[in-house]
Protein backbone atom coordinates (compact mmCIF):
# COMPACT_ATOMS: atom_id res chain seq x y z
CA UNK A 1 0.00 0.00 0.00
CA UNK A 2 1.49 3.36 -0.91
CA UNK A 3 1.62 6.39 1.32
CA UNK A 4 1.26 9.40 1.66
CA UNK A 5 5.52 9.46 2.16
CA UNK A 6 5.88 7.48 -0.71
CA UNK A 7 4.01 9.96 -3.11
CA UNK A 8 6.28 12.98 -2.19
CA UNK A 9 9.36 10.50 -2.30
CA UNK A 10 8.86 9.55 -5.96
CA UNK A 11 7.33 12.92 -6.65
CA UNK A 12 10.57 14.62 -5.96
CA UNK A 13 12.53 12.23 -7.39
CA UNK A 14 10.52 12.58 -10.87
CA UNK A 15 11.38 16.37 -10.16
CA UNK A 16 15.16 16.00 -9.81
CA UNK A 17 15.33 13.45 -13.15
CA UNK A 18 13.31 16.65 -15.20
CA UNK A 19 15.95 19.10 -13.90
CA UNK A 20 18.70 16.64 -14.94
CA UNK A 21 17.23 16.61 -18.26
CA UNK A 22 17.12 20.76 -18.38
CA UNK A 23 20.31 20.88 -17.21
CA UNK A 24 21.70 18.81 -20.12
CA UNK A 25 22.29 19.61 -23.45
CA UNK A 26 19.68 17.54 -24.73
CA UNK A 27 16.63 19.87 -24.87
CA UNK A 28 15.56 21.76 -28.17
CA UNK A 29 14.84 24.82 -28.48
CA UNK A 30 11.29 24.87 -27.12
CA UNK A 31 12.45 22.96 -24.32
CA UNK A 32 9.92 19.85 -25.06
CA UNK A 33 10.36 16.70 -23.20
CA UNK A 34 9.29 14.60 -20.90
CA UNK A 35 9.87 12.04 -18.61
CA UNK A 36 8.19 9.64 -15.94
CA UNK A 37 9.19 7.21 -13.52
CA UNK A 38 7.57 3.80 -12.60
CA UNK A 39 9.01 2.78 -8.77
CA UNK A 40 10.39 -0.48 -8.61
CA UNK A 41 8.07 -3.29 -7.98
CA UNK A 42 4.54 -0.97 -8.34
CA UNK A 43 2.24 -0.25 -11.72
CA UNK A 44 2.08 3.02 -11.20
CA UNK A 45 3.57 6.09 -13.28
CA UNK A 46 4.91 9.50 -12.40
CA UNK A 47 4.93 11.58 -14.84
CA UNK A 48 5.83 15.31 -16.09
CA UNK A 49 2.52 16.80 -17.38
CA UNK A 50 3.85 20.02 -18.27
CA UNK A 51 5.08 21.54 -22.11
CA UNK A 52 8.17 22.18 -21.22
CA UNK A 53 10.84 20.16 -18.84
CA UNK A 54 12.46 23.99 -17.70
CA UNK A 55 11.35 25.00 -15.01
CA UNK A 56 9.31 21.89 -14.22
CA UNK A 57 7.75 22.02 -10.69
CA UNK A 58 5.94 19.48 -8.00
CA UNK A 59 2.99 20.95 -8.89
CA UNK A 60 2.88 19.06 -12.76
CA UNK A 61 3.23 15.75 -11.67
CA UNK A 62 0.88 13.00 -12.06
CA UNK A 63 0.39 9.57 -10.79
CA UNK A 64 -1.19 7.08 -12.90
CA UNK A 65 -2.16 3.31 -13.43
CA UNK A 66 -0.04 1.24 -16.20
CA UNK A 67 -3.89 1.74 -18.09
CA UNK A 68 -3.29 5.25 -18.55
CA UNK A 69 -6.00 6.04 -15.08
CA UNK A 70 -5.07 9.39 -13.43
CA UNK A 71 -4.59 8.74 -9.70
CA UNK A 72 -3.25 11.86 -8.82
CA UNK A 73 -2.57 15.24 -10.15
CA UNK A 74 -4.82 16.78 -13.19
CA UNK A 75 -3.38 15.50 -16.83
CA UNK A 76 -3.68 18.29 -19.92
CA UNK A 77 -5.27 16.74 -23.04
CA UNK A 78 -1.76 17.25 -24.76
CA UNK A 79 0.33 15.27 -21.84
CA UNK A 80 -2.62 12.64 -21.88
CA UNK A 81 -1.43 11.84 -25.54
CA UNK A 82 2.31 11.61 -24.56
CA UNK A 83 1.66 9.65 -21.59
CA UNK A 84 0.80 6.96 -23.94
CA UNK A 85 3.94 6.40 -25.38
CA UNK A 86 5.86 5.73 -21.96
CA UNK A 87 3.13 3.40 -21.03
CA UNK A 88 3.76 1.24 -23.92
CA UNK A 89 7.36 1.03 -22.15
CA UNK A 90 6.57 0.32 -19.33
CA UNK A 91 3.72 -2.64 -20.67
CA UNK A 92 6.34 -3.97 -22.33
CA UNK A 93 9.24 -4.24 -20.50
CA UNK A 94 9.05 -5.13 -16.15
CA UNK A 95 12.92 -3.94 -16.26
CA UNK A 96 12.16 -0.26 -17.21
CA UNK A 97 11.92 2.03 -14.19
CA UNK A 98 12.29 5.31 -16.08
CA UNK A 99 11.35 6.63 -19.29
CA UNK A 100 12.89 9.67 -21.12
CA UNK A 101 11.90 11.62 -24.60
CA UNK A 102 12.89 14.68 -25.75
CA UNK A 103 13.83 16.21 -29.08
CA UNK A 104 17.56 16.40 -28.42
CA UNK A 105 18.54 18.06 -32.11
CA UNK A 106 21.28 15.94 -33.39
CA UNK A 107 19.51 13.19 -32.97
CA UNK A 108 16.14 14.47 -33.99
CA UNK A 109 18.09 15.26 -37.29
CA UNK A 110 18.43 11.45 -37.59
CA UNK A 111 14.56 11.18 -36.64
CA UNK A 112 13.14 13.44 -39.19
CA UNK A 113 15.50 12.07 -42.08
CA UNK A 114 13.94 8.84 -40.92
CA UNK A 115 17.55 7.33 -40.50
CA UNK A 116 18.81 4.72 -37.80
CA UNK A 117 22.22 5.90 -35.95
CA UNK A 118 24.32 3.00 -36.02
CA UNK A 119 26.63 1.55 -33.71
CA UNK A 120 29.46 3.80 -34.67
CA UNK A 121 30.87 5.03 -31.46
CA UNK A 122 33.03 2.84 -28.85
CA UNK A 123 30.76 3.94 -26.16
CA UNK A 124 27.47 3.11 -27.63
CA UNK A 125 28.80 -0.94 -27.41
CA UNK A 126 29.25 -0.25 -23.31
CA UNK A 127 26.06 0.77 -22.59
CA UNK A 128 23.82 -1.68 -24.83
CA UNK A 129 23.32 0.42 -27.89
CA UNK A 130 25.96 -2.14 -29.87
CA UNK A 131 22.42 -2.47 -31.98
CA UNK A 132 21.94 0.86 -32.88
CA UNK A 133 18.96 3.16 -32.58
CA UNK A 134 16.68 2.04 -34.82
CA UNK A 135 14.19 4.35 -36.21
CA UNK A 136 10.15 3.53 -35.54
CA UNK A 137 7.64 4.54 -37.64
CA UNK A 138 5.32 7.44 -37.58
CA UNK A 139 2.10 7.72 -36.27
CA UNK A 140 0.17 11.05 -34.73
CA UNK A 141 1.18 10.98 -30.75
CA UNK A 142 -1.54 8.71 -28.98
CA UNK A 143 -2.65 5.38 -28.98
CA UNK A 144 -1.20 4.85 -32.88
CA UNK A 145 2.73 5.74 -32.04
CA UNK A 146 2.50 3.77 -28.75
CA UNK A 147 1.15 0.70 -30.80
CA UNK A 148 4.49 1.44 -33.41
CA UNK A 149 6.74 1.71 -30.11
CA UNK A 150 5.64 -1.60 -28.76
CA UNK A 151 5.88 -3.61 -32.13
CA UNK A 152 9.35 -1.90 -32.11
CA UNK A 153 10.48 -2.82 -28.33
CA UNK A 154 13.18 -5.88 -28.34
CA UNK A 155 14.68 -6.91 -24.56
CA UNK A 156 17.87 -5.25 -24.35
CA UNK A 157 17.57 -2.08 -26.14
CA UNK A 158 17.29 0.76 -24.26
CA UNK A 159 16.50 3.74 -27.32
CA UNK A 160 14.39 4.79 -30.23
CA UNK A 161 13.78 7.34 -32.20
CA UNK A 162 10.62 8.30 -33.37
CA UNK A 163 10.22 8.80 -37.47
CA UNK A 164 9.65 12.48 -37.99
CA UNK A 165 9.63 13.57 -34.33
CA UNK A 166 12.49 12.60 -31.67
CA UNK A 167 13.80 10.44 -29.19
CA UNK A 168 12.43 7.64 -26.30
CA UNK A 169 14.90 6.38 -24.08
CA UNK A 170 14.28 3.82 -20.96
CA UNK A 171 16.35 2.19 -18.72
CA UNK A 172 16.05 0.81 -14.86
CA UNK A 173 16.84 4.07 -12.69
CA UNK A 174 16.89 7.84 -14.27
CA UNK A 175 19.99 8.54 -14.37
CA UNK A 176 20.89 5.32 -16.96
CA UNK A 177 17.85 6.59 -18.62
CA UNK A 178 19.38 10.18 -19.07
CA UNK A 179 22.81 8.80 -20.04
CA UNK A 180 21.63 6.49 -22.68
CA UNK A 181 19.76 9.83 -23.96
CA UNK A 182 23.32 11.50 -23.69
CA UNK A 183 25.24 8.65 -25.11
CA UNK A 184 22.90 8.87 -28.57
CA UNK A 185 22.68 12.57 -28.96
CA UNK A 186 26.58 12.03 -28.59
CA UNK A 187 26.45 9.76 -31.64
CA UNK A 188 24.55 11.40 -33.59
CA UNK A 189 26.38 14.75 -33.63
CA UNK A 190 29.42 12.55 -34.53
CA UNK A 191 27.49 10.72 -37.50
CA UNK A 192 26.52 14.21 -38.65
CA UNK A 193 30.03 15.37 -37.89
CA UNK A 194 31.21 12.33 -39.67
CA UNK A 195 29.54 12.76 -42.74
CA UNK A 196 31.35 16.03 -43.86
CA UNK A 197 34.50 12.85 -44.28
CA UNK A 198 32.39 10.47 -45.98
CA UNK A 199 30.13 9.65 -43.32
CA UNK A 200 30.56 7.31 -40.12
CA UNK A 201 32.35 3.45 -40.46
CA UNK A 202 30.37 1.02 -38.18
CA UNK A 203 32.28 -0.94 -35.33
CA UNK A 204 33.81 -4.12 -36.97
CA UNK A 205 31.64 -7.28 -36.18
CA UNK A 206 29.03 -5.42 -34.85
CA UNK A 207 25.39 -6.21 -35.63
CA UNK A 208 23.78 -4.49 -38.42
ZN1 LIG B 1 7.82 14.92 -28.51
Amino acid sequence: METTGDYAQYRDELVAAATAVANSELLSLSGHGNVSIRPAGTDQVYYTAAPTLRGFGAQSVVRLDLSGEVLQGTLPPLSAAAVEMHLAVYRSRPDVGCVLHTHSPAATTFAVAGRPIRAWAEPMVIFGLDGGVPVVPYALRGIAAAKNIRAAMTPGHYAMLLENHGVLTFHESAKQALHVAILVEEAARLGLSAAALGGPKDIPGRPS
